[in-house]
């Protein structure tokens, strides 16, 4: 069905409409409907910072976001645990071999809890006075490492279309140059509208997966 979802905030209103499949689904299932939110919202937000002056500096080439530690939902590492396992064989055997030297890059630099089983390994925070303060100290540490994401190549995202939520919304108007000595130098990082409206995004796509309450 078609669902018309509105987004108010003090710099948006906006109408989206979603195609969102109907019967029984699994969660994975509605990833395209907050993808094409998500997209939405996030051209909108980029063409108000251009009309107010700002420009975009990403650009294709690019990954030094990639190199971050890279948020996402329980529902989209499912989802692209499912875009691997339908990869063809040798695409997928190097996609896996990326994963597993990740984990080991993050393991010897003790940001991955060696004792914990396979699958359930949480990353180490170290305790820096609040949590605020741990978790940027965690990202911190996590980018000193610079492990890739492994669907980066050349610097490019090779799962652009299914990219997760919070790749889609990460934009800066700083000098893109800037964004590999991230926590050294300043970045301004997306649009205050963009977070605004990404917020509205995650609000509706809990409304989808769980339904109103
Ligand atoms: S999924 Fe794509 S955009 Fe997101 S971190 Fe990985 S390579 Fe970068």
């Amino acid at each position: 069905m078609t669902v018309r979802v509105r987004f108010r905030g003090p710099e948006l209103d906006r109408v989206v409409e979603v195609e969102v499949p109907v019967g029984p689904r699994k969660l994975t299932d509605l990833l395209p409907v907050t993808r094409a939110l998500s997209d939405e919202l996030t051209a909108a937000a980029i063409a108000s910072e251009e009309a107010a002056g700002r420009k975009i500096s990403c650009r294709a080439g690019c990954g030094a976001c990639c190199r971050q530690l890279v948020v996402i939902s329980v529902v989209e590492a499912q989802g692209l645990a499912e875009l691997v396992a339908k990869l063809p064989a040798e695409r997928q055997a190097t996609i896996r071999a990326r994963f597993a030297a990740a984990v080991r890059r993050l393991e010897e630099a003790g940001l991955l809890d060696r004792a914990a089983p396979p699958g359930q390994r949480n990353l180490v925070a170290r305790n820096v006075g609040s949590v605020e303060a741990s978790v940027q100290d965690l990202a911190r540490r996590y980018f000193a490492q610079r492990v890739a994401c492994p669907f980066l190549e050349n610097e490019s995202c090779t799962i652009y279309a299914e990219r997760p939520s919070v790749c889609r919304e990460y934009h800066v108007t700083s000098p893109a140059e800037r964004c590999s000595s991230l926590f050294d130098e300043s970045v301004d990082r997306e649009p205050r509208t963009l977070r605004q409206a990404c917020r509205s995004a995650k609000f509706h796509s809990r409304w989808l997966w769980n339904g109103p309450r």
